[in-house]
């Protein structure tokens, strides 16, 4: 087959357990799927694998779903999107799909019922470790007479179905992400159990009868699945099926522990979700996880979607660990918002207060501001170009909403010389409060602050500091007069009251 066919009529699947929310590690799955699915003009498929009810939790497929979609990572197969051809996409919808090949399977003598109890595989697993042997099973129902079978299930044991592994069988497979990978049958822990004994089939049963009829041509999946696929690949050599091709994604690293990513890392945000909530952008969230185990050619790192689409290659997919780079995103969702319009940022910001799921989105709910979206976007203004994430834009914004009531440290006013920062914050004083009759005007405090320094003949450091400090309570900030914009001009007038009074050694009530 060469390259070209390869690639025609790819079907690819992500196929999550709703066992938890979507976890980073699921959504580079779900990712590389995509953008394999969109760069040969193949088909995604959505499949939920909730075979395990007891793990599954309450609207965990509905939040899978939501945070794909908010990634930007659609489907064209799926629950909600059934092709008749194929469905259900359950797999507790497909049981009687696989209870027909678990018979076909009996029937040939490939499988077997199994009716060890589980205090005997106990016993089984102590002895083989008493003796340095590693746990197996040791194959004591295969081939066992019908007479026997029958005398089990007369006593009420209910069978577990195993799979026959022949010994001595090398199953490999040329992995698209890892090369060369076999195992022998001889250490894959014995016959393996492909229906358990309340009927449900195993998850690699399951996966390889969906991926079979569903005609999946590539499983794209974490590299914590490379022990399952040899079992796999003896299902679909047991019941005479071709197997697709397989790709096993490098997992994701924590770079201080050296080990997989694991959900006590506290360091690290684990779902999707939180990305969302902490202000990170889709769209950087999806650039960053494309190159968690996979590098276009050349040095860029800031691709959009269609972008990636474009480039990805499966050829470059990571054979080691993706190391979680946390700098690495704040950099790139800081690229994200400089480039975003500011209108877009502020729908963005709105949509997460709306949501209020942190306690700044629930801080700024409860402002009163006439106009909060205007007043959300001067601030976004300022500081779109110096944000990482746009709860650091939210932060500005409660805090000018605020800042009559901000512990204002006022302490470098007096670093410069005492009687130029009050002419300086005197002279702006009087200026604002000529403008109190009139406030409909529309104020330029640049040419304000230009009229300041022609007047007292101070520039530079020296005007700007003192201005800084009083209405950020920073020395240094960005463009102060459009942060002055933001106030009342009351509000204008309380901060250099308060900064003058400081000067002057008073203590300043404000009501
Ligand atoms: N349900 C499996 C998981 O969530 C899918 C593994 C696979 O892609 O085969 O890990």
């Amino acid at each position: 087959m060469n390259n070209e066919d390869n690639h025609k009529n790819v079907r690819v699947r992500y196929a999550p357990s709703p066992t938890g929310f979507l976890h980073i590690g699921n959504a580079q799955s779900a990712l590389f799927n995509y953008l394999f699915a969109r760069h040969f003009d193949g088909t995604m498929v959505l499949r939920i694998e909730d075979t395990d009810s007891k793990r599954n939790v309450p609207h965990g497929e509905e939040s899978q779903k939501d945070n794909l979609k908010w990634l930007g990572i659609d489907w064209d197969e799926g629950p909600d999107r059934p092709n008749p051809k194929y469905a259900p996409y359950r797999q507790s919808e497909r049981t009687k799909i696989y209870s027909k090949y678990i018979e076909e399977l009996l029937k040939e003598g490939i499988a077997y019922k199994d009716y060890t109890t589980e205090d005997e595989l106990e016993r089984m697993r102590t002895i083989q470790k008493a003796h340095g042997v590693a746990p197996h099973y040791d194959g004591r129902w295969y081939g066992r007479s019908v007479e026997d079978q029958k005398r089990a299930a007369a006593s009420g044991l209910k069978p577990s179905v195993r799979l026959h592994l022949p010994p001595h069988h090398t199953y490999a497979w040329n992995d698209i992400a890892k090369g060369h990978v076999s195992f022998d049958s001889d250490n894959m822990g014995g016959d393996f159990i492909i229906q358990k004994s309340n009927g449900i089939p195993t998850y690699n049963f399951a996966v390889v009868v969906d991926d079979y009829l569903m005609d999946i041509t590539h499983v794209l999946r974490g590299d914590d699945h490379i022990a399952n696929t040899p079992k796999q690949i003896a299902i679909y050599e047991a019941l005479g099926w071709k197997c697709p091709n397989f790709c096993h994604i490098s997992l994701i690293y924590n770079p201080k522990t050296r080990k997989k990513l694991s959900k006590r890392d506290k360091d690290t945000l684990q779902f999707i979700s939180e990305y969302k909530r902490q202000g990170y952008l889709s769209e950087a969230i999806f650039n960053f996880i494309a190159f968690l185990g996979w590098s276009p050619v050349g040095e860029d790192e800031i691709f959009s979607r269609d972008e990636l689409i474009k480039q990805y290659d499966l050829g470059r997919m990571s054979k080691s660990p993706a190391y979680f780079n946390q700098d690495k995103l704040d950099w790139m969702n800081a690229e994200y918002i400089r480039k975003d319009s500011t209108e877009d940022l502020v729908d963005r910001i709105t949509g997460l207060i709306k949501e209020g799921e942190t306690d700044i989105a629930k801080k700024l709910q409860r402002l009163s501001l006439t106009n909060l979206r205007e007043f959300i976007y001067q601030v976004t203004k300022i500081y779109q170009n110096e944000s990482y994430k746009l709860t650091d834009i939210m932060k500005h914004v409660d805090f000018y909403a605020n800042v009559c009531d901000q512990d204002m440290n006022l302490e470098g006013l007096d670093k410069l010389a005492k009687d130029d920062t009050l002419s300086v914050l005197n002279s702006l004083s009087d200026r604002i409060k000529q403008l109190k009759n009139s406030p409909d005007d529309k104020v330029d405090f640049k040419k304000m602050i230009d009229m300041v320094s022609t007047e007292t003949g101070i520039s530079g450091r020296k005007l700007y500091f003192p201005l800084n400090i009083s209405f950020t309570g920073n020395q240094s900030a960005p463009q102060i007069n459009e942060i002055m914009n933001l106030y009342s001009y009351s509000t204008i007038l309380k901060l250099l009251d308060k900064s003058i009074n400081y000067l002057k050694g008073d203590q300043v009530q404000y009501s």
